[in-house]
């Protein structure tokens, strides 16, 4: 089963990159602590934390709630650190809105003219939406570049992880 996951303000930047890869990932600005480990708990999502304090709460320790501590400070270490421990994969990159999460929706070149720049309209046949806020995506030079950087931490996590 794919894991999902919530993350701490601490470590928002990490959410966006698993959103990347693919994995349902929640953050939520300005959360407390009690209603972060409540939501973890609920949709039995992972909560990823650099709050050793949440680590101690007794719903941690028994194993109730599935925290991890993320130790470093630069988020490819981070990401390198989840993939790793949670043996995540790349087989559903780019399925979700790296802003809100939803699953992204297959759309026609035609559905999308009047809505991407003319010289993205001319290079790109493949594009997604998201249902929540309507961004448009396609494979161009922002996904590609994305997908060049997590090509290179997972090589490395690869490496590291044999
Ligand atoms: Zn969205």
């Amino acid at each position: 089963m794919r894991p999902k996951f919530v993350v701490d303000a601490n470590v928002g930047k990490l959410g966006r990159w698993l959103r990347m890869m693919g994995y349902d990932t929640l953050f939520i600005n300005d959360i407390d602590d009690a209603r972060l480990v409540a939501i973890g708990l609920r949709e039995k999502r992972v909560l990823l934390t650099k709050d050793t304090q949440i680590m101690l709460r007794r719903v941690v320790t028994s194993g109730k709630l599935k925290a991890l501590l993320i130790k470093d400070d630069d988020v490819k270490t981070q990401l390198r650190q989840v993939v790793e421990t949670m043996k995540l994969n790349r087989r559903r990159q780019f399925t979700r809105c790296l802003e809100c999460n939803e699953p992204l929706v297959p759309r026609s070149k035609d559905d999308v003219r009047d809505l991407v720049p003319p010289y993205v309209f001319k290079t790109q046949s493949h594009y997604v939406q998201c249902p929540a806020c309507h961004r448009i995506y396609w494979r161009g030079t922002h996904w590609q570049r994305m997908n060049h950087e997590l090509e290179m931490f997972m090589e490395v996590a690869d490496v590291t992880g044999s």
